[in-house]
């Protein structure tokens, strides 16, 4: 899953990552159903080993374009995994509350806790992109948010937080395909916001931000990951394999007990 993390200091162009790449694999529907199953038994395994030592923290960013996915990502990667160790924080548009404070203040108190895995659905990187876009703050203050966020995720990780962060990554056709099925299916239509339309229009402009907020924001401490995702069931898999792989590098162990030989349960 390498090939997906964005080098710290590396320049990202999107044109040159392959939203339809499924790194040769074909996608058979039973062959991916069955192996994200199978990934997302051993997350199941590994959260139970988390939330046990109580040691780590982990941090999940999605970030993808209106239909990228971010909602099916975790409904699908997290399919077998206990409600009860796992929070979803999602973002919208900022509170009158929420304005008056800094960027970071609402996206700082929804941080993991010890043995938690908290999943961001969009976060304070929309404070780079949308906001960006929009022109919602003035270009300097926007600027200068890449290094705040960095100085944060560091504070993060340095207290102990694992943080991965995930673009999935479509393109404009894919997303035309998806807004079209969200209007013609009864049980999608809720979902059609008429303003992702006028999102659409300004594809290039997100590109761009996305290409710097990629660039400027992928540490040592918090890589991003371009996730393909044209093609949902790579994308789950990928992202998947991803935390997995970064949840058996930290070695968890089963918390130490106390001898309990002498003791029965009568
Ligand atoms: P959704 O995720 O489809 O429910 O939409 C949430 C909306 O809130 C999206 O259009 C986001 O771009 C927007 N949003 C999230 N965070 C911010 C922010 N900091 N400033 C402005 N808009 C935001
Ligand atoms: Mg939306």
């Amino acid at each position: 899953m390498d090939q997906y993390r964005v080098k710290p200091g590396s320049r990202v162009d999107l044109s040159q990552w392959d939203p339809d790449d499924t790194n040769g694999f074909d996608g058979a529907k039973k062959d991916s159903d069955k192996h994200l199953a199978m990934l997302s038994i051993k997350l199941e395994a590994l959260q139970e080993l988390l939330y046990a030592e109580r040691k780590h923290k982990i941090l999940l960013v999605l970030q993808a374009m209106d239909t990228g996915g971010k909602d099916g990502t975790i409904r699908h990667v997290f399919q077998m995994v206990d409600p009860l160790g796992v929070r979803v924080a999602s973002f919208k548009v900022p509170t009158a509350e929420e304005l008056d404070h800094d960027f970071l203040w609402r996206v700082h108190r929804q941080t993991p806790a010890r043995g938690e895995i908290v999943i961001f659905n969009r976060s304070h990187y929309e404070d780079v992109l949308i906001v960006r876009v929009h022109d919602l703050v003035p270009t300097e203050v926007w600027q200068r948010r890449f290094e705040q966020i960095n100085a944060f995720e560091r504070l993060l990780a340095d207290e102990g937080t694992t943080i991965l962060k995930f673009y999935l990554h479509i393109n404009k056709d894919e997303q035309k395909k998806r807004l079209q099925q969200r209007l013609d299916d009864p049980q999608k239509r809720w979902k059609f916001n008429p303003e992702d339309l006028k999102e659409r229009t300004r594809w290039s402009e997100y590109m761009q931000a996305y290409e710097d907020a990629l660039s400027k924001t992928s540490t040592a401490w918090a890589p991003w990951y371009i996730v393909p995702a044209n093609k949902k069931w790579y994308r789950n898999i990928v992202v998947a394999t991803t935390i997995i792989k970064t949840l058996e590098e930290l070695n968890m162990q089963w918390p130490e007990t106390k001898d309990f030989s002498k003791i029965a349960v009568r």
